[in-house]
């Protein structure tokens, strides 16, 4: 059976070491799509304990939190709202980070509850947000109107974990000429800038994939972070080939000598990415071992020729504890994220809380 492992003292151990690295911010624990792949709810309950609010794309999201009684503060970042849901919103007590001015104009034409606001700046990522010169505008209308709370000033890199990039720089540089004089709390930093950033801290801090244990970084931040997922699946047969045999479909791995295939139930349909190229790792009783084979629906195929000790009914770990997912996304050309966020629904999840953590 394919399960995901979900540690939630891990999930908290990483809300704790973001805090540690950013002690003068308030904590926005990101966990849209999913909690990152992770369970919405779970995540929702075991962070909400230690973080300020609760961070999530979708209006959706929210209602799913509010609907399970989570209370906590939450902001909807990245939807543009319908009359009916931007009711639902205030209603419900959930944040809407405002990202153009027709928006902004909407709310004061709304009446009814109110309703806090991030107000988004595009400072360069050039996706979502007023541009600087409609801050004050902007902010004008939000303060006219009866329908608006607290506000919050935010903006977003779009390169945070390339150090060298100029482009840091300046995104901070713009946002700071853009809330000059507001006197506002403001928010710049994902999980990149919190590790590394930390002139970008301001009011608010908003990690997300930190918390799942996956560092942004390679090497030259090390940051105590610990796997949050671990994701496994049973190894159910083992074959022996001769030289010049392929394996899987179509024939993009060629034994170089006489090799032992070990095939795992896991695949695509689970989740694992299929352009996984021949040698991404995967770790078994505690050996790395590469993939062999292209990965199709319901199975991998690895090269266990060395390891004569790995037979069918072992548990291969894909990534997780003991192999670092920033390994396998590397490997297979991705990132973190994407490997977190496609776990499909046919993939068990178990959840362990802090008090199995022993
Ligand atoms: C997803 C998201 C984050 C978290 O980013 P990470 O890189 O996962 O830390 C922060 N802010 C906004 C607006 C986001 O959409």
């Amino acid at each position: 059976m394919v399960e995901a492992t979900i540690d939630l003292a891990a999930l908290c151990a990483n809300a704790r070491s973001a805090r540690e690295l950013a002690p003068h911010s308030r904590q926005l624990a990101v966990i849209k799509a999913n909690a990152y792949g992770h369970g919405l709810l779970a995540a929702a309950r075991a962070l909400e304990p230690l973080a300020d609010g609760l961070g999530v794309a979708r209006a959706e999201e929210a209602f799913a939190l509010r609907d399970a009684g989570i209370d906590a503060p939450l902001v909807v970042m990245s939807e543009r709202p319908d009359r009916a849901t931007l009711a639902e919103l205030a209603r419900r007590n959930v944040a809407l980070t405002v990202f153009d001015r027709t928006v902004a104009e909407t709310l004061n034409a709304g009446g009814g509850a109110r309703m806090n606001i991030w107000l988004k700046i595009d400072t360069g990522m050039h996706r979502i947000g007023i541009m600087p010169d409609e801050v004050a505008d902007t902010l004008a209308v939000l303060r006219a109107s009866d329908a608006v709370g607290d506000i919050v000033l935010m903006s977003h890199f779009a390169a945070a974990e390339e150090l060298e990039r100029p482009l840091n720089d300046a995104q901070l540089a713009c946002f700071d000429r853009a809330v000059a004089g507001t006197g506002l709390p403001a928010s710049l930093a994902n999980s990149a800038a919190v590790i590394a950033l930390p002139e970008s801290h301001r009011d608010w801090v908003r990690p997300g994939i930190m918390l799942y244990g996956a560092n942004p970084f390679d090497e030259e931040h090390a940051v105590r972070l610990q796997p949050v997922m671990t994701l496994t699946a049973p190894v159910i047969a083992v074959r022996t080939i001769g030289t010049g045999e392929s394996v899987g479909y179509h024939g993009i791995w060629t034994s170089a000598r006489p090799s032992r295939i070990a095939t795992i139930g896991i695949g695509y349909g689970d989740g694992y990415p299929r352009h996984a190229p021949n040698g991404t790792p995967v770790l078994i009783r505690g050996r790395v071992v590469p993939t062999a084979g292209r990965v199709s629906m319901d199975m991998v195929t690895v090269d266990v020729t060395d390891h004569p000790e790995i037979e069918p009914g072992d548990t291969a770990t894909l990534w997780g504890e003991g192999l670092p997912i920033e390994r396998v996304a590397r490997a297979a050309g991705t990132i973190p994220y994407e490997l977190l966020t496609k776990v499909t629904s046919r993939v068990r999840f178990r959840y362990r809380d802090a008090s199995d953590a022993q």
